[in-house]
This record gives structure tokens, sequence and C-alpha cells, in this order.
């Protein structure tokens, strides 16, 4: 596929806010593409490389380059461009980098050049693009929407997908089963300001706990146990405890999904910090078994015995759940049957506050699993309020900070996958994120100066604040009073970041 093909409907659905618009233009792209082509053009629709980070500065790309008159770049040429450059190393490297970026820019039209300069700054990344691309991709095929979303859903991945339907047309799509031994993307949850809010929304519901730990998925089979976490990497060999735990169950093949947490001595969680870091260590496993026990608390049950419990209700899900968990393994949780007894649900949050838990989860009884997606089915309630931001810029330090990136500029996801800044916030930061910052940012920088260095915005982190305030400076009307920094949530995507939206729908007093 020629890129200036790609080039233009990546402008054009980004320029249209008609859905069944964005789906047709997809549609005939994915049409002429073949399977190889998919590697890289689903990355490219979204505005993301294959090959991650390139580190090549915006001023090396901002260099004029005279354009070629006539388009004759494949996208598969471009892609084998960008990785030859990602390899160049060592001395002299800048400069042979400039080079290659040169000589791709020359072989460039004007639109192409415009095109790759975005992907390459990560400019024009199109976060919430995937829905529509799995609506396109089932037109171009003739595959039904739905089984294309459950395919997806399952194989973790838009691409994988893609590339074995336009190969092998709709009967591929049956190779993406749910399956012992291959982790699925876990089902996410939306935030609601309060337990009412939330009742009222889902009527019968379930109050969960939610333990500030790191979300598991554990799949055994027979003797067989593998652990997975959110992002879906293997963790099995730093906690032999959980597998001693998943073997012991009743059942010989099952996928659960929980949160693993280090409980002191009285039973209390210990600090967040503890847990991951715990979790985190590769290094003498046993040892850090020893100082640190965590323990699996299971919320869910996605196959038992070879079945796939995905579309039952989270009522019967449950039921298989605790068939095959003993209760003080799985989450403590209160039956609530609507609106009428909000009070047993709000008496739960308070308990589990005191227990010195962060807050509740709140479930739809009736709804299925949503896997990879943020399900309105689930809404946490948290009483501190937080939010997870995205790092647009940071400023240099004086006096103590002299020398690392502090101030951070904190931007929310806009509805045309941007972002907003919400405001500043230099507190909460221990020295060892200061440092951490410092490098990290500098990675994604693409412009600095003496005063702030501006970035990509990939970076995720979760900040606390006590509330809202309308200003005329900031480009939602509003800025955040007493924001502080939490905690840096590298397991989180830009695309999942929250959005101006949903924050000023938690809170009505600020609205005009
Ligand atoms: P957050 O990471 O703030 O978006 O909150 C969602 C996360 O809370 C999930 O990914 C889980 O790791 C965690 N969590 C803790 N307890 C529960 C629970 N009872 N149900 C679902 N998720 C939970």
């Amino acid at each position: 596929m020629l890129l200036t093909r790609l080039a233009r409907v990546s402008q054009e659905v980004a320029a249209t806010s008609a859905r069944s618009r964005k789906i047709a233009l997809l549609a005939e792209l994915f049409r002429d593409a073949e399977a190889d082509d998919v590697p890289i053009v689903i990355p490219y629709l979204a505005g993301r490389l294959p090959q991650g980070r390139l580190g090549i500065g915006w001023k090396v790309l901002s260099r004029p380059v005279a354009p070629a008159a006539e388009p004759t770049l494949t996208v598969r040429e471009v892609d084998a461009r960008l990785t030859e450059l990602g390899k160049v190393s060592g001395a002299g490297s800048q400069a042979e980098r400039a080079r290659l970026v040169g000589e791709l820019m020359g072989a460039a039209t004007e639109d192409e050049q415009r095109f790759l300069f975005g992907l390459i700054t990560g400019e024009v990344r199109q976060g919430a693009l995937d829905a529509v691309a799995v609506e396109g991709l089932a037109v171009a095929t003739g595959a039904p929407p739905g089984d294309v979303r459950r395919a997806v859903m399952l194989a973790g991945s838009l691409q994988n997908v893609a590339q074995a339907l336009l190969a092998d047309g709709p009967e591929s799509l049956a190779r993406f089963r749910l399956t012992v031994g291959r982790p699925v993307l876990p089902m996410l949850a939306h935030t609601a300001s309060s337990v009412a809010e939330a009742v009222g929304k889902l009527g019968a519901c379930a109050v969960e706990e939610k333990l500030d730990g790191i979300r598991v998925q554990v799949h055994r089979e027979g003797d067989t146990v593998r652990i997975y976490t959110r992002t879906l990497d293997d963790i099995t060999d730093r906690l032999p405890e959980l597998t001693s735990a998943a073997l012991e169950l009743r059942g010989e093949r099952f996928i659960l999904d929980g949160e693993v947490i280090a409980f002191d001595d009285a039973g209390r969680p210990r600090s967040f910090q503890e847990t991951a870091g715990r979790v985190g260590s590769r290094t003498d496993v046993t040892t850090a078994a020893k100082e640190i026990p965590v323990s699996p608390v299971f919320f869910d049950a996605l196959s038992v015995d070879g079945h796939d419990l995905l579309d039952l209700p989270f009522a019967e899900r449950h039921a298989e759940l605790a068939r095959l968990v003993p209760e003080p393994m799985r989450v403590r949780r209160a039956l609530v049957s609507g609106p009428d007894d909000l009070p047993r649900a709000e008496s739960f949050l308070a308990e589990t506050l005191e227990r010195g838990h962060e807050g509740v989860v709140v479930k739809a009884l009736d709804a299925p699993y949503s896997a990879g997606r943020r399900g309105a089915s689930w809404l946490k309630v948290k009483p501190v309020h937080t939010l997870d931001l995205v790092v647009l810029a940071a400023e240099w330090g004086h006096g103590r900070r002299t020398g690392k990136l502090s101030n951070l500029h904190l931007g929310a996801r806009t509805a045309d996958g941007g972002f907003a800044m919400l405001g500043k916030t230099f507190k909460g930061m221990t020295d060892a994120m200061l440092a951490w910052q410092t490098e990290r940012l500098q990675q994604l920088a693409v412009e600095s100066d003496d005063w702030v260095v501006t970035v990509r915005p990939e970076l995720v982190v979760e900040i606390a604040y006590d509330g809202l305030q309308r200003s005329t400076r900031y480009p939602a009307g509003v800025t955040l009073r007493f924001a502080r920094v939490v905690r840096y949530r590298e397991d989180k995507r830009p695309e999942e970041a929250d959005t101006v939206e949903t924050l000023l729908a938690a809170h009505p007093e600020v609205r005009p």
C-alpha cells in the first residue's frame, strides 16, 4: 500500500466527526490493504510507530527538505527505513540519523512529509480509533462486527485479528478463542463520584472492596499455573505463593481475575509501594516472598472446566468463582438490590475504608465481562479524588530542585483525541520520583528551553486533588485545586487517561 493513500485516509478520518463516514473510509482502506501491510497500517492509523520511540529530535525533523513530486513510498518501505534508523548507534549516529531522515523526507511528497512528521513526533496520535477500525474491518471483510469485536478482545490485539481476517477471511475468527494459557486484557472500571451515583446507574449490584494492589489473571491447566499482569506480562516466577494457592483450588482448569496484595500481620493492606515493589522484584524471590508475602484476592472467573464464561452475567460468573475459590480468597462484597438499598452500600464503603482500603468497585450483576474495555458496568468509587492525567510538559526546578524537571503540566483527554491542560503541580514527588521523571521526560521531549520541556503526551500520572475551580486560564475552563502526584502509572496508556468530560460530570458544582 502506498503511504499517500494511508496519509490521506488518516487525515480524512481525523477531519470528520461522523462515525459512519470514519467506518466507510477505513473499510475502503482495509479492502485495499494486504495482510502484510496490517502490522504497519494499524499503528500508523493510530499515530504510533511499530518501532516505538525513535528518539529523533524535533529539530532534525523540521529541517526543510525538498519534497518529491510524485508519491512512490509504500508503507512497508517507510517501515523498513524507520527500522534501519532505529538501529543506528555509536559515534556519529546523530549525523547518520539526520542523513537518513533527510533521505526519507526527500522521497516523500509534501502531504506525506506532514504525515511522517506527525507520526515520528507522536503528534497525530488518535486514541479512540480502535472501535471504528473494528467496524471498518467488519465491513471490509463481511465478518459480523460482534464477532470481530470479540476476537479483538480475546486476542488483545486489533492487529492480529486484522491480519488473520485479511489473509483468511471471516472463518479465521474461530482461532481467537478464550484459551487457558493465553491471557486476555482485563475488564476495566469507570469512575463514579459516589456510591449513590453508582448504584443509581447500575441497579442490582455487588459492591466490592477496591484493593490497592496489582491486577492478576491466573490461568491453571492441571499442574501448570501462569500468572499475568494487566498489561499481559507473565510474572509467574515472581509469585510462587500464588502458584501454590491456585494449585490448592478445587478446579483443574480455569482462568480467574483478581488482585494480588500484601497484608500486614493485623490483616490490613500494606502500602501500594510495598506490594508493587514485591511484585516487581525478580531477584531472590524466595527471600522477598518471606519478607513481604502477598495474597491473591479473586473477584471474577472467566473460564472454568473449558467453559467460556465471558458472556454470562456477573451473578453467574461469581457463582462459578464461589464454587472454586474459598471465601477468604475472594474479595469482600455486599449485594445491593438497587437505590432503595443504598444504606447497605454506604455502610459497606465505610467499613471498607475503615479496613484501610481505598474505596469500592460497584458492579452490575447482569453484565458480561468486557475484556480490555472500560465497561460502564464496573464503577469505582474512591472518596479521595484522583485522576489519571497525562504529562504534557515539565518546568525546570529551582533551589534544591535545580537541574531536575519539577513542575508538571497536566492534561486530561478531550473528545477530539487531544489533551486539555488542567493545571500544574510540583507537589507529592519523592526525590526518587524527581530523578526518574527528569530522565524519563527528557526521553519524551519534543521541544525544550531553559524554562520548560514539552513532551510527547505518553506518560500517565495519578494525581490527587481537593476539588475543581473555574479558570479562564485553562482551555477546559477549570483547574485542579491542590493537585499532587500520587504515583506514575506506567501500566496505563495515554488513551486510558481520564477525560475532561468525566471530570466535569463528577463536579457539577463548577458547571456554568
Ligand atoms: P484504577 O487502576 O484506578 O483504574 O482501578 C481499577 C483497578 O482496581 C483494577 O484494574 C484492579 O486492579 C483494581 N481492583 C481492586 N479491587 C477490585 C475489584 N474488587 N474489582 C475490580 N478491580 C479491582
